[in-house]
């Protein structure tokens, strides 16, 4: 099969972590007899840097016309001063709009490798991590009206929280669709006893119910959920939640998995064409200096792989090559533990690329 990636290296770790992503895919491309093309795009600080632009619209278009894209990161230091509309993150959330992927998809699952990296107490951990947070990507608050204006000569600023049913149905469908291929059940999480939004949230919620007999819905307030994922995350199966709430609570998500450069995510829209992406940042603080974890990287393209072009196998063949590499007890530094052997980016690529079997 023959499939065209856009690929967005980014700023920071993006270009490291990047390129062992690519050497997987080519790798798998041989193995399973695929041509994977990929082209290349400017995103976030280094397009601001080559063209005054986080997202110029022909880099849109290169997406656009892609089957699907990968993503390292954006943003960085550099670019704190540019002014609002300008900023690296105004890029990524103008693909995410432009592309119009409203459902994003972040794991969070605990490598048994990885079980004493978690922050949580061990009999916690024992109880086992394996949900899914169902996030609304392209509305809500992060896509309202934002002004900062003077009155009575003090400065106010205002950020829009807007949802249309519409909007809420649809990942909502997404959530219960999910939740059915998985253990069949459903948590949404909103904040009904303050925000007219997440009243309607949830009663569109309880209306889409009534088509999925098959899945348990639950209701949650995000703060007692923000509670729930490190008190007992077992009881947790699928999670639907808006933009800002999804936002916050699957980075709270990650962090009790051991590692934030171990977690891919997908974002999808009503097609095939997905953004695949690890869930961390630039990582300035270790950018080039081969410390950066290309895991969560070289996982979203085995997650671009399954989903977007349906290949399980090429996908299955990824994971379980990161799973042998971290039973040999190889180890990046932000997963090491006494014990392990420390390795740096390239060396975790490499090694990875050199367990990928076709079953
Ligand atoms: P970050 O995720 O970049 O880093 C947080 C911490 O985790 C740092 O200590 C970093 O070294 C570590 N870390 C992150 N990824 C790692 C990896 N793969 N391997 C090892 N360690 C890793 O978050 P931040 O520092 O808040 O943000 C840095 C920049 O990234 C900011 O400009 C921010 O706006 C941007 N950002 C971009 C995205 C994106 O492109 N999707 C997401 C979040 C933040």
């Amino acid at each position: 099969m023959e499939k065209t990636v856009a690929v967005i290296r980014g700023d920071g770790i993006g270009p490291e972590i990047v390129e062992q992503a690519l050497l997987v895919l080519n790798r798998v491309a041989e193995l399973f007899g695929h041509k994977f093309r990929y082209t290349d795009v400017d995103m976030g600080g280094c397009a601001i840097d080559k063209y005054g632009d986080p997202l110029p619209p022909e880099m849109l278009n290169k997406c656009l016309a892609s089957d699907s894209v990968l993503l390292g990161a954006v943003g960085g230091p550099k670019w704190n001063g540019v002014p609002g509309p300008l900023r690296p993150e105004k890029g990524l959330l103008r693909l995410r709009a432009g592309m119009g992927v409203y459902s994003n998809n972040r794991p969070a699952k605990i490598w048994p490798q990885l079980a004493s990296a978690s922050p949580l107490k061990q009999e916690i951990v024992d109880k086992g991590i394996d949900f899914l947070i169902v996030r609304e990507l392209i509305g809500g608050i992060y896509f309202g009206r934002h002004e900062t204006l003077t009155q009575q000569g003090e400065a106010v600023a205002v950020d829009e929280l807007r949802y249309t049913e519409g909007e809420i149905r649809r990942i909502g469908r997404i959530g219960f669709e999910t939740a059915r291929k998985r253990g069949k059940k459903l948590c949404s999480v909103e904040k009904s006893n303050v925000l007219d939004s997440s009243r309607l949230w949830k009663k569109v919620m309880h209306e889409l119910a009534r088509d999925y007999p098959d899945v348990a819905l639950s209701d949650m307030l995000v703060d007692n959920c923000a509670m729930q994922i490190v008190k007992d995350p077992s009881q947790f199966d699928v999670i639907v939640t808006e933009n800002m709430f999804g936002d916050i609570l699957s980075d709270e998500a990650s962090m009790i998995t051991g590692s934030i450069g171990m977690i891919p995510s997908s974002s999808l829209g009503d097609g095939s064409r997905g953004l695949y992406e690890p869930i961390h940042g630039s990582a300035p603080d270790i950018a080039l200096k081969d410390l950066a974890n290309p895991i969560g990287t070289i996982l979203a393209a085995a997650m671009m792989l399954r989903f977007s072009f349906d290949m399980a196998s090429e996908a299955d063949c990824i994971e379980a090559a990161v799973s042998a590499v971290l039973d040999a007890g190889f180890r990046t530094g932000d997963i090491y533990t006494p014990g392990s052997c420390r390795v740096g980016c390239g060396e975790m690529g490499r090694l990875i690329l050199t367990n990928l079997r076709k079953p």
